[in-house]
């Protein structure tokens, strides 16, 4: 992997111990030194270096706080939840132009505290009797106070994979996508199924191809709204496709030396490689390298 992976390396210890222990946790937000990263409901709002923005914790602000870390000079950083009736789309992703304002390791503390603050928000109500729900555990879990039920942020696992087959691989378009682009396939993991069955399943779904061999390759979360993509690669003995139109506009098999195109964004590609952001532009250089 030639660059960081999208969304990953945040710098803050995620202290789970100050989560639990209401006293410390308490002594945490009335320390002076300790931050609240500024949030326009879920999306971040660029300070004036381009970064994220922070402030002082605002003692009359009753929204709930959740830490999402201390630094090496143990100082907390927090982020509210978000106010009653703000404006989310968790699937908008008008903030994805803003994000090469953010250094790595800003774009993955960002990252979580989006994912977290928007769990949240969609998630005040108990799953299990319907009754409205608490923050616990420094804001990574809800508690019913009526059934005692017990919530947790979800991630939602997505295998995203090349599919190889003679030297070349595999790269697909959704229709909502820009004009040529193309990217590596992806899918939800589903209830009962490996990693490795979810990449196989997905690939014949979408692609009409079988294959074998499916390796793990690397991981990043993508916080819209709370993916862990998860690479792999696989390898297909019979290039022959028949795509599922619905979910996949066009696909093709392309070489090494074409792959090596799109990423250089040549001219003469013959397509246009994902961004950096994606775990899929990173698939591709590992397999052109
Ligand atoms: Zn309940």
């Amino acid at each position: 992997m030639s660059l960081p992976l999208g969304f990953t390396g945040a710098w803050l210890d995620r202290a789970d111990q100050l989560r639990t222990d209401a006293e410390r946790f308490a002594a945490a937000a009335a320390d002076p030194r300790a931050r609240c990263l500024v949030l326009d409901g879920i999306d971040f709002v660029p300070g004036d270096g381009g970064g994220l923005s922070w402030e002082a914790l605002d003692p009359a602000d009753d929204r709930a706080l959740m830490l999402l870390g201390i630094d090496d000079d143990a100082i907390p950083h927090f982020v509210r939840e978000a106010s009653l009736g703000a404006r989310i789309d968790a699937r908008s992703r008008t903030v994805m132009r803003l994000l090469p304002l953010l250094s790595g390791a800003e774009a993955a503390l960002y990252g979580g505290a989006r994912s977290l603050v928007d769990w949240h928000a969609r998630h005040r109500f108990c799953a299990v009797c319907g009754l409205p729900t608490d923050l616990f555990r420094g804001g990574w879990g809800r508690r019913c106070g009526s059934c005692s039920a017990e919530h947790f942020p979800r991630v939602d696992p997505v295998v995203i994979m090349l599919a190889e087959c003679d030297g070349r691989v595999l790269v697909g378009r959704q229709g909502g996508f820009p004009p040529g682009f193309f990217s590596a396939l992806a899918g939800f993991v589903e209830p009962g199924e490996s990693l490795e069955e979810a990449v196989a399943r997905e690939l014949w779904e979408e692609a009409g191809i079988r294959v074998s061999d499916v390796r793990y390759v690397a991981s990043q979360p993508w916080p819209f709204p709370s993916s862990l993509m998860i690479g792999c690669r696989a390898v297909a003995k019979d290039p022959a496709l028949t795509l599922d139109t619905t979910e996949i506009e066009a696909a093709m098999w392309v070489d090494k030396a074409e792959v090596r195109a799109a990423l250089a964004g040549d001219m003469g590609a013959p397509f246009l490689a994902p961004p950096s952001l994606a775990i899929a532009r990173h698939l591709l250089e590992d397999w052109a390298a």
